[in-house]
């Protein structure tokens, strides 16, 4: 088999740009495509070149089905609208779909996985080893924690371009913590905190949210106890470790059968 044939949408963003210099040095993959949105300023530039490694020869278009149509995946660090409207087109195309996007609705997650009927869908809210790994962590010390002993807060900062909130990663691993306790996130999450909010009710789940800078990602699980405190916490300093994982998450995802796959099934964390 040959190198695998990857287009990056969103080419232009933090990420796309982050990707396409994986894909470039990356063994086993090749860049086929790279996609912008109608009217995006890049359109007509080299991939490449936009992305600082020089002339690759692919310019960046602005029609995801013909660029999907010659691939065998795709790389989408997006937005929400855009994400469910390429899975349509990954679907029709019958190819790989690696999801980082993040802040997807539950409508756009089930229009995801139904579009995972026919594509081979990788999404994660973090596709880096570190925080896969931290997940399997924090579900390994919320199940052996006593809810009614510690108290969970999940405390994230990001760069100030960031337009979501909590992070995915932040509920990636609130969602962690649910599961060690055999409980479901969106009944025990408390996302905001402000004014006269009362004592703290046991077994919930808090999130605490900080923007600025170029921070490229702070995590930290805070499992507080009476007199003691266990801090799991992961520090991204390059997107780097998110583009390599999504290139690795297409390989993968190569020889998968279509549906649903998180990076947890890539790096055999599951
Ligand atoms: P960004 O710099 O804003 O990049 C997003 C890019 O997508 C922009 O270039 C945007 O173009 C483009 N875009 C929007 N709609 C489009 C469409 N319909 N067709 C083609 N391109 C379109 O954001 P970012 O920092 O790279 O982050 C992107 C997403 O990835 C966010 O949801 C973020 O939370 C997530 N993320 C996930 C991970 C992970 O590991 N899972 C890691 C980092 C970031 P315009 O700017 O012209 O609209």
């Amino acid at each position: 088999m040959g190198d695998m044939g990857l287009v990056v949408v969103g080419a232009g963003g933090r990420m796309g740009q982050t990707l396409i210099r994986a894909v470039h040095t990356m063994e086993g993959a090749r860049l086929v495509g790279a996609v912008e949105r109608p009217g995006s300023p890049h359109l007509g530039k080299d991939a490449g070149e936009l992305a600082g490694i020089g002339i690759v020869n692919v310019e960046i278009g602005d029609d995801p089905l013909a660029a999907f149509a010659k691939a065998d995946g795709v790389l989408d660090f997006t937005t929400p609208r855009a994400t469910v409207e390429f899975a349509g087109y990954a679907a029709q195309a019958r190819i790989v779909h690696v999801v980082g996007t993040t802040g997807l609705s539950d409508e756009d997650e089930a229009a995801v996985a139904a579009a995972a009927r026919h594509a081979t869908i990788v999404k994660s809210g973090n596709m880096s080893l570190g925080v896969n790994l931290l997940s399997v962590l924090v579900r390994q010390a919320a199940k052996a924690l006593d809810a009614a002993d510690f108290d969970i807060e999940i405390l994230e900062m990001h760069h100030r371009h960031k337009v979501d909130a909590p992070s995915g990663t932040a509920l990636l691993l609130g969602a962690a913590a649910a599961e060690g306790r055999d409980e479901n996130l969106a009944e025990k999450s408390i996302r905001v905190r402000d004014g006269h909010t009362g004592a703290r009710e046991a077994g919930t789940i808090g999130f605490a949210t900080l923007r600025g800078g170029s921070v490229v990602g702070e995590h930290s699980v805070i499992l507080a106890g009476t007199g003691e405190r266990i801090v799991l916490s992961h520090h991204a300093e390059d997107r780097t470790i998110f583009a390599r994982g999504a290139v690795k998450a297409a390989l993968w995802a190569r020889e998968k059968k279509p549906g649903l796959y998180s990076m947890l099934d890539v790096l055999g964390l599951a």
